[in-house]
C-alpha cells in the first residue's frame, strides 16, 4: 500500500521560500531535529511511568550520524515514533494561511516562522532536498512506515521494515549545503545546540590514537551533559560545583565572584544560573555570554530585551519555556511574561548582593573593586536597581577604605560642609598624579574618595542628582579653601594691585602650550603649602570628558585645557619675588601707575556720562573720547606689562617656581622640561 498526497500547505512553493528566507539561520535545523527526538522519548518515558507503555525502555539514546558517501545526515531515536495516520496527522497537515504575509513580516527572524508554524520538522528542508522518515510506533504490533518528500508539496508514505519502535530521519543533504556532512561541523554544532539536552545523544563513537592514528573505540561519544547544574537542588550542590560549571560554559574567563540560582515555577517557569563576572574594563567584551535555554535546548546567546541592558553583563544560563520564542525580538519587550521575568531576575541580583553585603561584608569589599562596574552600570541605567543598590554600593577613598553612602555622609559632615551648607565630596581620579592635592586636603582633616573606574565619570554626575545638598569635587579643581570655602576664613589678602603685579611677573614666564591656557592668580594658602600651585576647573573638566562620551559636545572636545595658576601669597619665596619687584621696578612703574590712575578716573566719568543714554542720544564725539580713553588704558598697560616682563627675565626663581609645578602636573615637556633642567644645574653651582 502507498499512499501519496500533497502536504497541507497552501503555498505551492513553501520550501524555496523557507530556504530563501532562513538563510542565515540554517544550522538550526539539527536543533529541531535532535529536539524531537527528544520530545518523542521524553513522551514515551511519560507514557511508561503512567503505565501506558508496557515494553523495555531500554537504551534511549538518540543517535546522529553522517554518511558521506551516501550524501545523509541521520537523526535516530527510540522514542514513540510513528504510525502512517499520526505521521498524517503531525507532519502532512501543516495548513497556514496568509503564509507570505508572515513570511514577509518576519523573513530576518527564523525563529519566529519556525517555531509560529511548527515547521521545526520543516526546517531539514533548509539542508536537504529529500527527507525519509523511517518509523515504527512504540504501540503494540505497529507497522513501520516511511514517508518520503523532495521538497516539492508532494509526498509519499509506504510501508517498510524497521527493527524496533523509534523514528530514523534522513536528510539527503543538498548540493550546496555539503558542510554538514563534515564530522566537526555537526559536532560544532552539537555542542552549540544540544549541549545540555535531558536524553543522552550520541555522535559516533570516542577516538583514541592508535598505531599512530586516531581509531574508534567502543564508547559512544556522548555530546551533552542530560543535567546539568541549573536543574538540580540548590541545596544538593556545592560551591565547586558552581565553579565547575563555569569553566565549562566559559574555560577562557577568570573565576566568577558570586553567582545565583534561580529557580521560579510561579507566575512563571523558569530555571537557571547567573554569575557575576569579574569585570576590571571594558563592558563590551563581557556581553553576550548568557545563554538562553527552553527545556534544555540552547536558543540563543543574544538576550538584549529579555533581561535589563545591564544584567547582559552577567554570565550564565537562563532556561524557560515561558519565553515566547516565536515572536519577533523587538515584540519581546512588551509581552508581560518576559517583563516579570526580566522584574524578577533584577530582584533576585539585588538581594543576592544585598545579603553578601550585609553577611560577609568583609567579602564583598574584597571584591568591590570587580563588583562596581557592574554595580554602576545597573545604578546608572535602572532607577529601580538605583533604589536598591545605593543601600550596598560603596564608596572607596584614597587609602582604600570603604562606606556605604549614608556612612561617608556621616564622615564627612561636620569639616565638609561649606558656608552655604553644601557638603563637599572630594575626589581624585588618579592617586599619583593628583597626590600633593590629596595630602593637602587631608592635612585640613579632610577625606578624599578615589574615583578611577570606567563609570566614575558618570557616577559622580548621578550621585549629585541624587544627594541633597551636596556637590563632587575633584582635589585639584581648586586650592583646597575655595574648594569648600567656610565661612569664618577672614584672612589677610594681598592688595589686588600687589597681586597684579604677581600675576604680571609669573604670566610673563609661561611656556606657550598648544591646548593650554594659563590664568595666573594669587592666593593666601598658608607659608607651609606649596609656593605655585595649578588647577584645574572642575566644570570645564567634566564638560571635555562628557565631550569625549557624547556626540554633539565636539565643541567642547576643541577647547584648550584651562588651568589656574595660584601663586600662594604666604610663601616665602612669592613673598620675596614680590618684594624684589617692588624695589627694582617701581620708579618705572609709578609713573604708568599714576597715568593708569587718572585715565580710570575719566574712563570712569565718561561712562557714567553715557549711562542711560539711548544710542542715538550720544554724539559720535562721546564715543570717540571713550574709545581713545579706552585706547590709552590698554597702551599704559601693555607698557606695564613689558616692564614686569622685562623684570621676569632677570628672575630666576619665577621660572623655576612655575617649572616646578607644571612638572608636578605632568605639563612640562619638550624644550621646557631641558631648559628647566638646565636652568636647576646651574643653580646647583
Ligand atoms: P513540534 O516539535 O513543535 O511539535 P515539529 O514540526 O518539530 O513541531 O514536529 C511536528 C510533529 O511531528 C511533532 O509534534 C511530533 O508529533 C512529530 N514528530 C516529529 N519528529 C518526531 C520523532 N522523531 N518521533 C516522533 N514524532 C515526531
Ligand atoms: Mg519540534
Amino acid at each position: 500500500m502507498a499512499q501519496k498526497g500533497n502536504i497541507g500547505i497552501t503555498t505551492e512553493n513553501i520550501f524555496p521560500v523557507i530556504k530563501k528566507f532562513l538563510y542565515s539561520d540554517h544550522e538550526i535545523f539539527l536543533r529541531e531535529l535532535v529536539s524531537n527526538a527528544v520530545d518523542a522519548t521524553q513522551k514515551l518515558k511519560t507514557l511508561a511511568s503512567k503505565g501506558d507503555f508496557k515494553g523495555e525502555l531500554g537504551d534511549l539514546t538518540i543517535r546522529v550520524s553522517v554518511d558521506k558517501e551516501a550524501g545523509t545526515l541521520t537523526v535516530t531515536d527510540r522514542g514513540l515514533g510513528m504510525t502512517a495516520e499520526e505521521i498524517d496527522k503531525y507532519i502532512n497537515q501543516i495548513a497556514f494561511s496568509g503564509a507570505n504575509d508572515f513570511l514577509e513580516k518576519y523573513k530576518n527572524d527564523a525563529n519566529a516562522i519556525i517555531g509560529h508554524f511548527g515547521l521545526g520538522f520543516y526546517s531539514a528542508f533548509m539542508v536537504a532536498k529529500q527527507v525519509d522518515i523511517v518509523t515504527r510506533s512504540c504501540r503494540e504490533g505497529a507497522q513501520a512506515v516511511k514517508w518520503t518528500c523532495d521538497g516539492s508539496p508532494a509526498y509519499e508514505i509506504t510501508e517498510c521494515e524497521r527493527a524496533d519502535r523509534g523514528t530514523d530521519i534522513v536528510l539527503h543533504i543538498d548540493d550546496d549545503c555539503k558542510e554538514f556532512l563534515e564530522k566537526n561541523r555537526i559536532q560544532s554544532l552539537l555542542s552549540k545546540y544540544c549541549r545540555f539536552l535531558p536524553i543522552p545523544v550520541a555522535f559516533g563513537k570516542k577516538t583514541e590514537w592508535k598505531d599512530g592514528k586516531q581509531v574508534d573505540t567502543d564508547e559512544d561519544n556522548i555530546v551533552n551533559d542530560t543535567e546539568p547544574l541549573w536543574t538540580k537542588t540548590p541545596s544538593t550542590l556545592k560551591d565547586e560545583d558552581y565553579r565547575k560549571f563555569y569553566r565549562e560554559l566559559y574555560p577562557m574567563s577568570d573565576e566568577p565572584l558570586f553567582w545565583i540560582h534561580l529557580n521560579v515555577d510561579y507566575p512563571f517557569h523558569l530555571t537557571g544560573v547567573l554569575y557575576f563576572p569579574r569585570i576590571k574594563s571594558n563592558i563590551e567584551i563581557h556581553r553576550n555570554k548568557i545563554q538562553l535555554y527552553c527545556n534544555q535546548v540552547y536558543v540563543t546567546d543574544e538576550v538584549e530585551n529579555i533581561v535589563p541592558e545591564f544584567l547582559t553583563l552577567l554570565h550564565g544560563v537562563i532556561d524557560s519555556p515561558d519565553i515566547p520564542l516565536n515572536v519577533s525580538r523587538s515584540y519581546l519587550q512588551s509581552d508581560a511574561n518576559v517583563k516579570k521575568i526580566s522584574t524578577y531576575i533584577t530582584k533576585k541580583v539585588c538581594d543576592r548582593l544585598q545579603s553578601i553585603f550585609k553577611n560577609d561584608r568583609k567579602e564583598y569589599e574584597q571584591k568591590w573593586d570587580d563588583l562596581k562596574l557592574f554595580i554602576h552600570y545597573g545604578m546608572l541605567s535602572e532607577q529601580d536597581f538605583y533604589d536598591k543598590a545605593c543601600k550596598f554600593a560603596l564608596l572607596k577613598d584614597v587609602d582604600g577604605k570603604f562606606y556605604t553612602y549614608d556612612e561617608y555622609k556621616e564622615l564627612i559632615q561636620s569639616a565638609q560642609t561649606d558656608k552655604d551648607g553644601q557638603l563637599v565630596y572630594l575626589y581624585a581620579t588618579d592617586k599619583e598624579a593628583q597626590y600633593s592635592y590629596i595630602e593637602a586636603a587631608k592635612a585640613k582633616g579632610y577625606s578624599v574618595l578615589l574615583m578611577d573606574g570606567q563609570l566614575d565619570s558618570p557616577l559622580v554626575g548621578l550621585l549629585e542628582q541624587k544627594f541633597e545638598k551636596s556637590r563632587f569635587s575633584r582635589v585639584d579643581g581648586d586650592v583646597i579653601d575655595r574648594l569648600i570655602p567656610k565661612a569664618d576664613q577672614e584672612q589677610e589678602k594681598l592688595a589686588a594691585a600687589e597681586g597684579e603685579k604677581l600675576a604680571g611677573v609669573f604670566t610673563a614666564v609661561l611656556p606657550k602650550m598648544d591646548k593650554a591656557e594659563f590664568h595666573v592668580e594669587t592666593e593666601n594658602m598658608g607659608e607651609n603649602a606649596q609656593p605655585v600651585l595649578i588647577t584645574q576647573s572642575e566644570y570645564m573638566r567634566r564638560m571635555k570628558e562628557m565631550s569625549r562620551l557624547q556626540a554633539g559636545m565636539s565643541f567642547y572636545g576643541e577647547m584648550p585645557d584651562m588651568y589656574n595658576i595660584v601663586l600662594n601669597a604666604d610663601h616665602r619665596l612669592v613673598k620675596e619675588v614680590l618684594d624684589d619687584v617692588n624695589s627694582k621696578v617701581a620708579e618705572q612703574l609709578q609713573p604708568i601707575e599714576a597715568e593708569l590712575k587718572g585715565l580710570h578716573a575719566r574712563h570712569a566719568t565718561l561712562e557714567e556720562q553715557q549711562r542711560g543714554k539711548k544710542a542715538e542720544e550720544i554724539t559720535q564725539q562721546d564715543r570717540d573720547e571713550l574709545k581713545k580713553c579706552h585706547d590709552a588704558i590698554e597702551e599704559q598697560n601693555n607698557k606695564k606689562k613689558e616692564v614686569l616682563a622685562a623684570y621676569a627675565k632677570t628672575n630666576n626663581v619665577v621660572p623655576q617656581l612655575i617649572d616646578l609645578a607644571l612638572l608636578q602636573n605632568g605639563l612640562l615637556k619638550g624644550e621646557a622640561l631641558s631648559r628647566f633642567i638646565q636652568r636647576s644645574v646651574d643653580l646647583i653651582k
